[in-house]
């Protein structure tokens, strides 16, 4: 970083005020994490001079016998830790690695059932400002107005009736576990493809704490950044050849170009440090975390959308103390912990303003956080969410001093 701010001043300055701010702040984005010294370090090498259209053996470009190993180190530890055959390392994100999937299996105009967007699926589930949206036609799943879970039954019912090419099961803002073997069974009762997204829950899965997808999906998609711990990235596993060999094609030539060897050479680290098992300890403890957070939550007087979480984030509904998500976020953010607003399931604000925020663990247990620091962060968003005028000072100083206890890249 000190070469970088002599040799270009401005962007070397923008990267430590940002280093700056992950030292400092309380980081509560359920889809953020801190990677290790090691996957930072892969991502800032030679890889990245370097061109390897097509896949280990099979390139369009000479001199690929370094990255040629690189990349199957990653794919044969992607295929250990998620126990499958066949594992495609590079989609550049997990929109990508969707997108792939989507046009690995399905046809244009095809039937898609997915979770809706506004009851926690994803913008590249069938969102119609995105390409699954436009090109494929999308029939939403979401949860229960009463108990805000999915029901299987009622998904069971929607596929019955539209009769989709593929479902999607996976989302981004649903607290509760997945019941993969319940999707399979649907799946199956209409002749569907079964596609998992579990960008959020890999490392939990990873970690043996949530149920694996392997066994019940034709593929699973995920990133590599979430509750995984890598760099940015995509990752699709499956395992069926003919499957795989569709996989391939669709990622490269069909909707990427030339991988990110330096990338793929971080997820390598990443899956390597995940089959270590620091790392079951560490999904462990983001689960354990997230379930004493959410508790204390409710105790601060929030009410958690289905009531709690089984995995590691909640979504925090703050219309109990006459505010808006949004300015719930603002408010945090001034007092240096980071959240990001998120709709509660019917919610009846604009998704610019949204009722709820959306909390989660994986980064804040990275830093060393254990349950005492739970029932402290509850704490401090009560006091934000009471008397924020009166209170953002004690906030403040109180975050900074928990901060100071956990440094990160020391
Ligand atoms: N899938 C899910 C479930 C996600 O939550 C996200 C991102 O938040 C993505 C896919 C997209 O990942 P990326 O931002 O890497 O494209």
């Amino acid at each position: 970083m000190d070469f970088l701010s002599q040799y270009d001043p401005e962007v070397g300055a923008s990267i430590r005020e940002e280093f700056t701010r992950e030292c400092r702040n309380i980081e509560l984005i359920a889809s953020e994490n801190l990677v290790s010294e090691a996957v930072m370090l892969a991502m800032g090498t030679c890889l990245t001079n370097k061109y390897a259209e097509g896949y280990p053996g099979k390139r369009y470009y000479g001199g690929c016998y370094a990255v040629d190993v690189t990349e199957e180190i990653a794919r044969q530890r992607a295929c250990q830790l998620f126990g499958c055959r066949y594992a495609n390392v590079q989609p550049h994100s997990g929109a990508n690695a969707n997108l792939a999937a989507f046009v690995a299996l399905i046809q244009p105009g095809d039937t898609v059932l997915s979770m809706n967007l506004a009851h926690g699926g994803h913008l590249s589930h069938g969102s119609p400002v995105n390409i699954s949206g436009k090109y494929f036609h999308i029939v939403p799943y979401g949860v229960e107005d009463d108990t805000e879970v999915i029901n299987y039954d009622r998904v069971m019912e929607l596929a019955k009736a539209c009769r989709p090419k593929l479902i999607l099961a996976g989302a981004s803002a649903y607290p509760r576990a997945i019941d993969f073997a319940k999707f399979r069974e649907i799946a199956d009762a209409v002749g569907a493809y079964l596609m998992v997204d579990m960008a959020h829950i890999a490392g939990l899965v990873a970690a043996g704490v949530h149920a694996s997808p392997i066994p019940y999906a034709d593929v699973v998609t995920t990133t590599t950044h979430k509750t995984l711990r890598g760099p940015r990235g995509g990752l699709i596993l499956c395992n069926d050849e003919e499957i795989y060999k569709k996989i391939n094609s669709a990622v490269f030539p069909g909707t990427q170009g030339g991988p990110l060897e330096h990338i793929i050479a971080a997820k390598a680290v990443c899956f390597g440090e995940a089959l270590k098992p620091e790392f079951k300890a560490y999904g462990q403890q983001v689960v354990k975390n997230a379930k004493v957070l959410s508790q204390e939550l409710t105790k601060q007087g929030f009410r958690l959308v289905s009531g709690g979480t089984d995995n590691h984030l909640m979504l925090v509904d703050v219309r109990n103390f006459k505010i808006t998500g949004k300015e719930f976020e603002r408010r945090l953010d001034e007092v240096q912990i980071t959240v990001n607003k998120n709709a509660i399931p019917n919610d009846p604000e604009k998704p610019f303003v949204t009722s709820g925020i959306r909390v989660g663990t994986p980064a804040v247990t990275s830093r060393g956080f254990k349950e005492p620091e739970m029932v402290q962060i509850a704490k401090l968003l009560g006091m934000a969410a009471q008397d924020f005028a009166s209170n953002a000072d004690q906030i403040r100083s109180e975050v900074n001093a928990l901060c100071g206890r956990f440094p990160i890249y020391t």
